[in-house]
């Protein structure tokens, strides 16, 4: 279920390499006319820190549509901004107005790197931000900016740190329930839940998916139908949960007796229906005549009491031109048959 859910968050992959990528374009174009304005202005150092940042948020884009490398491409993306950002803080940019820029670290650090990641990244910018502002230094270009300015730019920053952190809990949290529950409701549309083997919609579909493939390759198929013998006795000797427990230690029994390609389903109450791709009916016998012969050799450990029980076995197999209802409604006559000639047996038997 976990590793479903990861996948599921996989195929988000699509949306975020969409996002940064149009994260990367914005900051071309931001750049590059931010840049233009520099050399009206004859800011030369600035133009040409703008139009390499500009270049490098174009790579971004480049290596995530070409490369198809989200990965490296947010951390282009973002770490460049980093840069740009200790840049403006540093020379202060046009008439000391460079810090205004750093409220956008916030959200594309959350954005691209999460909650956690994007939090620590947060944290380090910050620290390098108050040592850049704060700690004195002769360097030429450094902004000198009054206390009072560089306490509110900080505590600002924070301040949106917290909103945007806050937004991107409650957004990851409402994803991955949304994920979860969606799920969920996949399984029990696709799974029986006491058994966890197929239910008899996703038998079904297996079927009609099996019927198709029939047709265009002319390959053979057998169904068994498959009830529990006097399954009613033992609910009412040991109880419906010693019943539901019986269920549940048969479908493992059946599901450790097919083959990788073979599907088990419970088809209802006590009825199981086998789905065998590629086997005729006379093959489909000897696997039945196999999975009869175990589970009547088993005995099955319920409430300190060990149970014996017994199944009978209709088979039919698919032709080319037969409906699935027609399949199944032959391999209930074959079953009803083994009911009626003693039970725990296959019908029809092998040759
Ligand atoms: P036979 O098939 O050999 O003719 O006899 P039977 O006693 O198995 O036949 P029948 O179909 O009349 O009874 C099936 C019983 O299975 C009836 C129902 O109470 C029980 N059953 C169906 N689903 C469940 C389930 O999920 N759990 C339990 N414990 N019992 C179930
Ligand atoms: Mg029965
Ligand atoms: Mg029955």
């Amino acid at each position: 279920m976990q590793k479903q859910l990861k996948n599921k968050i996989n195929n988000l992959a699509p949306y975020k390499s969409a996002v940064i990528s149009l994260f990367a374009l914005v900051g071309t174009t931001i750049c590059a006319s931010m840049g233009f304005l520099g050399l009206y202005t004859e800011n030369y150092p600035l133009t040409a820190t703008l139009f390499f940042a500009s270049f490098i948020y174009f790579l971004g884009f480049y290596v995530c549509q070409k490369h198809n490398n989200i990965q490296l491409s947010a951390a282009i993306i973002l770490y460049s901004l980093y840069l740009l950002m200790f840049y403006l803080v540093f020379t202060g940019g046009v008439a000391q107005t460079g810090p205004l820029w750093i409220y956008i670290v916030a959200p594309v650090s959350l954005f691209i790197h999460g909650f956690k990641r994007g939090l620590f990244d947060i944290a380090i910018f910050v620290l390098i931000i108050i040592a850049i502002m704060f700690v004195p230094t002769d360097i030429a270009n450094h902004a000198d900016y009054p206390t009072e300015f560089k306490l509110r730019l900080i505590y600002s920053f924070l301040t949106v740190t917290f909103l945007s952190a806050l937004y991107e809990f409650t957004r990851e949290n409402a994803l991955k329930q949304t994920l979860e529950l969606s799920q969920k409701y996949q399984f029990l549309a696709h799974f029986d839940t006491l058994t966890n083997l197929s239910n008899r919609r996703a038998a079904y579909d297996i079927l009609k998916r099996e019927q198709s493939r029939i047709s265009r390759n002319n390959e053979v198929l057998s169904v068994l139908l498959c009830d529990v013998d006097y399954f009613k006795r033992i609910n009412d000797q040991y109880g419906h949960n010693a019943g539901d427990a019986v269920l549940v230690e048969l479908a493992k029994i059946f599901t450790e007796q097919v083959r990788e390609q073979d599907c088990v389903s419970r088809w209802g109450g006590e009825e199981f229906l086998f789905i065998l791709p590629q086997t005729s009916a006379e093959n489909a016998a000897i696997i039945a005549e196999k999975i009869r012969l175990s589970v009547e050799q088993c005995q099955i450990d319920v409430q300190s009491s060990k149970i014996n029980v017994t199944i009978s076995i209709g088979i039919s197999q698919f032709k080319n031109s037969s409906n699935i209802d027609e399949v199944i409604n032959n391999a209930d006559k074959h079953l009803y048959l083994a009911k009626e000639s003693g039970r725990n047996q296959v019908q029809p038997r092998s040759s």
